[in-house]
């Protein structure tokens, strides 16, 4: 058995933050780093040195993911493995994404200096490209290794000023080698921050992360008559716009019947879009949430119903279009129970929810065991410069991070 002793050491898990967090850092305390760019290579060249000095063995695949390794008693064993991601969005906050890395690379450190010889090999993780700011869409590292997208597809990627994900790789001078991919886990854990509201607003530290939230994305198209403004009787007219007005009021009103969905309309296409003249054509867009699956079908549905019945009150034709549909994913229990149960040992009050936003552990789950432990954002802001979670809680979050791994080895 581990000694129960081990300490993470907050001042240098600070400190470490700090100093990575100084390049790419804005005048207003952010961070803009994005992927593959001349401050994401100095960031690596740092993280790499890092590494390095833990004595781990360092490598990079094909993607440019860097993986550090720390080997373990089971020398076949597949790794459990820590991580996250280092870019940024422009302007953004320098939580989100680096304390998943970072918190990692402290726990390597307590290992090291506590002389604790693991189970299973140890590899730390900083997946490239989560962010999907440069190149679009997110999390093409972890994507790539999990097989969900292939190398052709993000090789040929282009940012706006038309260079290939392939190009700034090889600029940067990250290309790896294809062998170096992770192939196996028997464990991925990322910490990160929330993105959301929810932990900061409940009081508390730490967030058992059940899964993420799955999505359906609609396309409405309402076809009515466009006509002019003056002369046209209004009893006479066929507006889409006041139509696609009634259904974006039904659009919201759902969520009060079905607890728990969250519905947003947040792009809507007028044409012509001429003061003068009745609206004669409404394109919108339904981003549809919920964490239940079958629930957000059901809601899907009855939308569909509303939408059907409010066009021909108005008169209208509506086609509504599904853009795509992504189910919400479940994380490992066990990875689940072994986070909840560290945070109890510690005396750390956490709370069971949902992942609203994208991470990286979407892609790894699909290789393996997977979970997530969040840290509150401080009034819920994330991707943007006044992102800010606090020592105390980065401490905590390290400190169950690192008693996460220590149950796991022993329990998986
Ligand atoms: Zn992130």
């Amino acid at each position: 058995m581990h000694s129960p002793t081990l300490q993470i050491n907050t001042k240098r898990l600070l400190s470490t933050i700090a100093e990575s967090s100084s390049i790419g850092s804005t005048a207003n305390h952010g961070l803009h780093r994005l992927a593959l760019t001349e401050e994401d290579r100095q960031v690596r060249h740092l993280f790499t040195q890092w590494l390095e000095n833990e004595g781990l063995d360092v490598r990079i695949d094909d993607f440019g993911n860097i993986y550090g390794r720390r080997e373990g008693r089971l020398k076949e064993a597949p790794p459990i493995v820590m991580g996250s991601h280092l870019d940024s969005q422009p302007q953004g906050g320098r939580y989100d994404g680096v304390l998943g890395v970072l918190t990692a690379l402290e726990v390597i450190r307590v290992l090291n200096e506590y002389h604790i010889e693991t189970e299973y090999p140890v590899e730390i993780v900083n997946f490239t490209n989560e962010e999907g700011a440069r190149f679009s869409p997110p999390m093409l590292g972890s994507g790539g290794v999990t097989g969900n997208f292939s190398k052709d597809f993000i090789y040929n990627i282009q940012d706006r000023d038309g260079i290939t994900f392939s190009e700034a790789l090889k600029d940067i001078d990250y290309v790896g080698e294809t062998s170096n991919r992770l192939e196996e886990i028997s464990a991925y854990i990322e910490l990160h921050i929330e993105q959301g509201p929810v932990l900061s607003n409940k009081g508390k530290s730490l967030g058992v992360v059940e899964g993420i939230q799955g999505m359906t994305w609609v396309n409405v198209s309402v076809e009515g008559k466009s006509n002019h403004a003056g002369s046209t009787p209004m009893d006479d007219r066929t507006d889409a716009l006041v139509c696609a007005g009634q259904m974006i009021g039904k659009i919201k009103e759902l969520t009060q019947e079905i607890k728990g969905l969250k519905t947003t309309v947040g792009r809507l296409d007028v044409s012509p879009n001429t003061a003068n003249v009745v609206p004669g054509r409404v394109d919108f867009s339904i981003d549809i949430r919920h964490e239940d699956n079958e629930i957000r079908q059901h809601a899907l549905q009855r939308l569909k119903e509303q939408l059907s019945s409010t066009s021909f009150i108005h008169g209208t034709e509506v086609i509504i279009h599904s853009l795509w549909n992504s189910d919400t994913i479940e994380f490992s229990p066990t990875i689940r129970n072994a986070i909840k149960t560290s945070a109890d040992e510690l005396d750390l009050p956490s709370l069971s929810l949902y992942s609203g936003a994208g991470h990286d552990s979407k892609y790894m789950h699909s290789m393996g065991e997977t979970g997530m432990i969040f840290l509150p954002s401080e009034r819920g802001i994330s991707h943007n410069e006044d992102e800010f979670t606090h020592d105390d809680d980065i401490e905590k979050g390290a400190r169950v991070l690192l008693q996460t791994l220590l149950k796991l080895d022993t329990t998986i």
